[in-house]
């Protein structure tokens, strides 16, 4: 198998009243270096776009990628041109690596806007560099820049940075530097196309925790209600767990609960609400781990505060009520 490196360079519209709302970042330009299963550089790949959907560069895109307006009129092709080419050129047998999160998304997107085939098996595995570095040097706390971390390797800096072609070499670099084996089981999952329903939903096993991807719904309130999304299975052995603390929110984004396996003891929990890509629904990613006694009191502590701060405020609220239609009764 293959590591295809890859990066995007993009460009948007100038104003937000001119946004396509399909397609708020046009693609124009695709690097990519192809690594073989050692991690050995067996080819690269390069190609300027030629916009369709905005026309003109920005002045920041300009600044940032020194690519001009005439460098793409003289030498870019149509991306529902070159995309089927890079993908041929990407071949068969592959996982993407890329740079943070977001050069897939646009990828997804840009091929949707255009009605071309998305050729992978769902859901997509790929390989986050940005996060294995974390990972791997710093407890995956910090996110760094990638000439930040060339730096700290000391790569020499011989190629321009905000390239295609050459944060993909950059990126590459780094990726040769880190430790395969222990991180190839730290992928991640590409939320551009979600499961499509329950069949097609997954539990993925990672070293620490397990993540589950719930498919769209198109309220908040139904997906906290579904039944698969409010499980809580043990981390060791899948099996459901007893329920210590139901899923409570500090927000409207976060979940938290607590389960104990006959077998295992506490599990933690916790469910982050994501909007879709289509803006037309949310999902659910939930991740459970082993949880410890401190943890333990720590979310009963979280949850008996959020209690009594309901309760004052609903206290607020009905006394505020009351002062009202007094109020209105003496008016009478
Ligand atoms: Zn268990």
């Amino acid at each position: 198998m293959n590591y295809i490196v890859l990066d995007l360079e993009w460009n948007q519209a100038a104003y937000k009243v001119d946004e396509e709302d399909e397609l708020p970042f046009e693609i124009i330009e695709i690097g990519a270096v192809k690594l073989n299963e050692k991690a050995e550089k067996i080819d690269e790949y390069s190609v300027l776009i030629r916009p369709q959907v905005y026309p003109f560069l920005l002045r920041r895109t300009k600044e940032i990628t020194h690519i001009t307006d005439e460098d793409l009129d003289r030498e870019g092709i149509y991306f529902d041109e070159v995309c089927p080419e890079f993908l041929t050129w990407c071949g068969k047998d592959y996982i993407f690596c890329i740079w943070g999160t977001s050069d897939l998304v646009q990828l997804q997107r840009n091929m949707a806007y255009y009605h071309l085939k998305l050729p992978w098996k769902y859901p997509l595995k790929y390989l986050d560099v940005q996060k294995l570095y974390a990972l791997q040097m710093e407890e995956g706390k910090v996110r760094r820049t990638l000439e930040h971390v060339i730096d700290l390797y000391g790569i020499p800096k011989d190629r321009p940075f905000h390239r295609a072609v050459d944060d993909a070499a950059y990126t590459a670099m780094v990726f040769q530097r880190l430790d395969r084996e222990k991180f190839e089981s730290y992928f991640s999952i590409d939320y551009y196309r979600l499961p499509k329903n329950r069949f097609e939903e997954s539990t993925y096993r990672f070293n620490t925790y397990l993540k589950y991807v719930s498919r769209e719904f198109p309220l908040k309130e139904e997906l906290m209600h579904n039944r698969k999304v409010r499980e809580l299975p043990c981390f060791y052995c899948r099996r459901n767990t007893k329920r210590v603390v139901n899923w409570f929110s500090d927000s409207q984004k976060n979940y938290f609960a607590l389960g104990e396996c006959k077998e295992h003891g506490l599990i933690r929990g916790r469910i982050r609400i994501k909007t879709a890509e289509d803006n037309m629904g949310f999902f659910a990613v939930r991740t459970v781990k082993p949880c410890t006694e401190e943890y333990k009191e720590l979310i009963l502590k979280k949850r008996d505060n959020l209690t009594s701060k309901r309760r004052e405020r609903r206290k607020r609220v009905s006394i505020k009520a009351k002062q009202v239609k007094a109020e209105i009764k003496e008016k009478k």
